[in-house]
């Protein structure tokens, strides 16, 4: 039988969830659903000093908005918890003990200041700094002394020296350290803590982790783990690497330069679906040309052969195109309840206004193709909602020329004097003024829309002018011809 699939995500809560730390959550989420696997959410919150109690239910709210879901975990329980490390310290602290006992890790009774003394003396003399593993060659006896006394001390490994540490990653293939680059590692701090690598370690063999898909930063630790998992007899799980994210300019990913929390992209009005979609290219291809996947058709496509290991670059602008795409997917029903709050918030509709108004779901309809956010959708609809102000500068300058106050004059005269409004009578009416008038459309288009919306972009002219309706329409030219005519003549 195959052995089960299991990948965990293994975030510590130091801070909210950058778009890095959720491309690995996708990568581990993806290559379960994938291989019919388990998806393991465990917390990594060892390090007292760095843990901000706010920073889980980031995660949590980061990862479920973003549509990844995980089957054992924190709130959700499995076979295999507590999936909180701070909850698991007996577990570690026995596991410690289990390695001091068979020989493979040592206690290191040196105090910080002697540590730095080595460190200085090592930097002096241009040495590799590290541990001078003083605390390994200590006597029974001496060890029991110190014991005795309760001096604090820490465990660290025992490094085996003159040893090649290999191991394949699946997506950098081979990769070989020597041991004695390492140093003897702590694995339990002097308060009982175990360091990052005990725990998670411990944690891997015991959660029955098959795969360890995390972030390229982690390389260097893996020789660390190899040489834990042999000092306590247990098989290690798979290793694979994910690229690097490069922010567009080819440096690091920065708050300012894509690295903002998952949330702050869904505060700036982008769609789940579309950040996920984006999230599992980097790195990742199908190996074909779709760019657009659904969920289900990126869980069947996904392997981690088709990994890269180079760099992958957060490219904004194709996370605005691709967010696009799936607004004009959407169905104003999906997204209605987000818009309508921004309008009421921005005071553009009363706060009290009907979530099942039609005049607004028209609006949603006619704006959510063309707009790349939710957010651009709530900031370019304004003119539905009241006159304009001011018209946009450069195209004032271009199509309120005077003879455009003469076209919109007649135009207007005549949807004042027709019964029907709708986009065709609209249509018609503009049609056949062109013609008689010997003008091209454009002339009249252009003038028409600045003059109801105040800017020179958004839907089509006669589904704009027929949603605002004949008054509005016809009170909003009568204001742009009065417009032209003070500043233009
Ligand atoms: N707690 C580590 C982190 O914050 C986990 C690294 C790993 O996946 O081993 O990313």
């Amino acid at each position: 039988m195959e052995k089960t699939i299991r990948v965990r995500f293994a975030p510590s809560p130091t801070g909210y969830l950058h778009v890095g730390g959720a491309r690995t959550a996708l990568f581990n989420y993806l290559f379960a659903r994938h291989n019919n696997g388990v998806f393991i959410l465990r917390i990594e919150d060892t390090d007292q000093s760095r843990y901000q109690e706010s920073a889980c239910k980031e995660i949590f709210d980061s990862l479920k908005w973003l549509g990844i879901e995980w089957d054992e975990g924190p709130d959700v329980g499995g076979d295999y918890g507590p999936y909180v490390q701070s909850e698991r310290r007996d577990i570690y602290k026995q596991y410690a003990g289990q390695l001091v006992e068979s020989g493979n890790a040592y206690p290191c009774f040196c105090s910080p200041e002697r540590l730095q003394k080595v460190r200085e003396k090592q930097q002096a003399e241009k040495q590799k700094i590290g541990y001078d593993r003083h605390c390994r060659s200590l006597s029974e006896s001496e060890r029991r002394k110190l014991l005795e006394k309760n001096t604090p001390c820490v465990i660290r490994l025992n490094v085996p020296l003159g040893k090649t540490v290999v191991f394949n990653d699946a997506v950098r293939g081979e990769i070989t350290y020597e041991s004695d680059q390492l140093d003897d590692l702590v694995l339990l701090k002097t308060d009982g803590f175990p360091t990052y690598h005990l725990a998670n370690v411990v944690d891997d063999h015991l959660m029955k982790i098959s795969h360890v898909l995390r972030g390229d930063e982690w390389i260097a630790s893996t020789p660390r783990h190899i040489l834990l998992y042999e000092a306590f007899g247990w098989t290690p799980p798979e290793f694979a690497h994910m690229p690097v994210i490069l922010s567009s300019d080819g440096g690091k990913l920065s708050k300012r330069k894509g690295a903002a929390s998952v949330l702050d992209y869904c505060r700036a009005g982008y769609l789940p679906e579309a950040l996920l979609n984006f999230l599992s290219l980097l790195g990742w291809a199908p190996g074909d040309d779709r760019e657009i996947m659904n969920k289900e058709e990126i869980f069947s496509a996904f392997s981690l052969q088709r990994v890269s290991p180079k760099a992958s670059v957060f490219d904004e602008k194709k996370l605005e195109w691709m967010n696009g795409q799936y607004m004009a997917q959407r169905s104003v029903e999906s997204i209605k309840g987000d818009i309508i709050q921004g309008w009421k918030e921005k005071g553009f509709i009363d706060r009290n206004a009907d979530e099942n108004d039609e005049y607004l779901e028209q609006v949603i309809a006619l704006m959510k193709d063309r707009s790349k956010k939710i957010t651009d959708c709530i900031d370019n609809s304004f003119y539905f909602f009241k006159d304009p102000e001011g018209y946009d500068e450069k195209a004032a300058k271009k199509h309120f020329k005077p003879d455009a106050a003469k076209h919109l004059q007649v135009l207007c005269d005549k949807i004042e004097a027709s019964d029907i409004f709708t986009q065709e009578s609209l249509e018609n009416i503009f049609r056949e003024y062109a013609e008689k008038a010997g003008v091209s459309g454009g002339k009249l288009i252009h003038p028409t829309r600045l003059a109801v919306s105040g800017v020179s972009f958004g839907p089509g002219l006669f589904e704009l002018l027929e949603a605002l309706g004949k008054e509005t329409v016809a009170k909003r030219m009568h204001n742009a011809i009065s417009w032209i005519k003070e500043n233009k003549s």
